[in-house]
């Protein structure tokens, strides 16, 4: 088959790209060299939907992420993926930043922008520091899980009839007749169209298909994730003012309960997502500046992400050498809320009119830690794995990881059901429940257990038998 657009990269702006080609009915493709949708810089981040006052005015940046903002609530609500708008809150003590961002805001369109004094902000938030003299609100700053929405927008594709290809590296590009070949030395995919949303790895895929290479530099983010309601925060995302570099160590709560603390930004030689001392220092520091109750002993994880800088700007464009490929790259923040917006960029560069068909929607599993006693027991009725709890931190039963294992994208690891379920995403971080989330995923797939992975093929957890 001849596909009319090739996606390479399972990221949020691979699947975002994907996703609204399908809902525009252009048959597509997406090949991931993982073994699932966002493995890479997708799945750690700080998750906020940012407003938009940051981005300098004028820029791509400014305008996708304005749009995207926008975009958020009905693209949420149709892929039944949580979203808060919990409002952020940028602190400091210099007023004349302050109202730079609060200008820039303006200029980008931003709504629900306003400047408070120290005591105005101690009404919100009373655990600041004395450092605290001024700040600036902003209204319609939310927080989504990425890695959710990422899934989301692969499944209900794969649903319309979209297609997606699991650990295809892709390494040979060649042209025939009036379309491409793209293949990983074992399968091919043809496309007429190629974009590549590679993130990090944009130049080694650009090399392959003769398109142009960048000047990509790496900042790398490093975090601390802790416990549920582990920093009181009265809902609120709250920032430092913005540095050259980053928006700052912020602390947020996330969709599900957590606070996140973090990220540095640290210039890398390449995208490993190492974690180091001197960064969780610098977190630490950063942090106690701000407010006074972050207590960093209630940490569950720590995990870092790798930021894709080209310039000072997003680069979405047609690629010189070949107006065929469409190159998608240098996506840093605020990339997670461009998403949809940049989506719609590429149809503008693909040509194709954003018109959008009726969508199948997909079915988001029960969740029973969202659920009353008397609703659960409903269900425990109807099947009985409801009642048998596999997660105990996160409350995760049988019947919601046998779900999952049967959902549209057939997630095959044990972080692939994490993400999906959150069964070892809790306090224990697995140390529970890994061992039978692994049984279950080899029962349900029919292979052996010392098949069962963490993440990729090459992840195995069991390597062989001691006896
Ligand atoms: C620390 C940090 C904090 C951030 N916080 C926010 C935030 O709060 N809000 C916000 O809006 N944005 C935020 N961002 C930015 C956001 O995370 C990124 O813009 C976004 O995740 C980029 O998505 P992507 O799809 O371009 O890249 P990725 O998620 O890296 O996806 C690229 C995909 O391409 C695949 N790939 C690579 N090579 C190949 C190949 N040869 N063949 C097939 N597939 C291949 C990779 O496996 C990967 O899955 C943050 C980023 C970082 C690092």
């Amino acid at each position: 088959m001849i596909y009319e657009v090739a996606i390479i990269g399972g990221g949020v702006v691979g699947t975002a790209i994907l996703n609204k080609l399908t809902r525009v009915n252009v048959k597509s493709i997406l090949v991931e060299k993982n073994s699932d949708v966002a493995t890479e810089t997708s799945k750690a981040n700080s998750g906020i939907v940012h407003a938009g006052f940051d981005a300098k005015p004028g820029t791509l940046k400014a305008k996708l992420n304005v749009r995207g903002a926008k975009l958020f609530p009905k693209l949420c609500e149709e892929l039944k993926v949580p979203l808060v708008q919990n409002g952020a809150l940028v602190i400091g003590n210099d007023l004349e930043k302050v109202k730079e961002l609060y200008n820039r805001g303006i200029k980008n369109g931003v709504d629900g922008l306003e400047i408070l004094d120290r005591n105005a902000i101690l009404k919100k938030l009373p655990s600041i520091t004395q450092n605290i003299t001024c700040g600036l609100f902003a209204k319609t700053s939310a927080i989504v899980s990425p890695y959710k929405l990422a899934i989301a927008l692969a499944e209900e594709s794969v649903i319309n009839g979209a297609t997606i290809m699991f650990n295809f590296n892709t390494k040979e590009f060649k042209k025939i007749d009036n379309y491409y070949c793209l293949s990983d030395g074992i399968n091919e995919v043809y496309a007429k169209k190629i974009v590549i949303a590679c993130g990090g790895e944009h130049n080694s895929i650009a090399k392959i298909l003769g398109a142009k290479t960048y000047n990509i530099e790496f900042r790398r983010g490093e975090y601390f994730l802790l416990d549920k309601g582990a920093v009181a925060l009265n809902g609120f995302t709250v920032f430092p003012l913005p540095s050259e570099h980053s928006k700052g160590i912020l602390v947020s709560p996330t969709v599900h309960g957590n606070v996140i603390v973090g990220p540095t930004s640290i210039l890398s030689n390449d995208n490993s997502t190492i974690t180091t001392q001197k960064g969780l220092d610098e977190i630490t520091e950063k942090a106690n500046e701000l407010l006074s109750n972050v207590d960093l002993r209630k940490n569950i994880r720590i995990f870092s992400g790798v930021r894709t800088i080209v310039g000072d700007d997003f680069v979405i464009e047609k690629d010189p050498n070949n107006t065929d490929i469409i190159n998608v790259t240098g996506i840093c923040s605020p990339g997670l809320t461009a998403c949809p917006a940049i989506a719609e960029e590429v149809l503008n560069l693909l040509g194709i009119e954003n018109k959008e068909n009726t969508m199948q929607r997909r079915y988001e599993p029960q969740k029973i830690s969202n659920l009353s006693k008397e609703k659960i027991n409903e269900l425990i009725k109807e099947n009985s794995n409801y009642g048998k709890i596999i997660c105990r931190c996160e409350m995760i039963s049988e019947a919601e990881i046998i779900d999952a294992i049967h959902s549209p994208l057939k997630p095959i690891s044990l972080d692939g059901i994490k993400r999906r379920t959150r069964a070892g995403m809790g306090r224990c971080q697995g140390g529970f429940c890994f061992m039978k989330v692994m049984e279950l995923i080899a029962r349900e797939r029919g292979i052996s257990i010392d098949e069962v992975t963490k993440e990729n093929q090459n992840s195995r957890i069991i390597v062989g038998n001691i006896k």
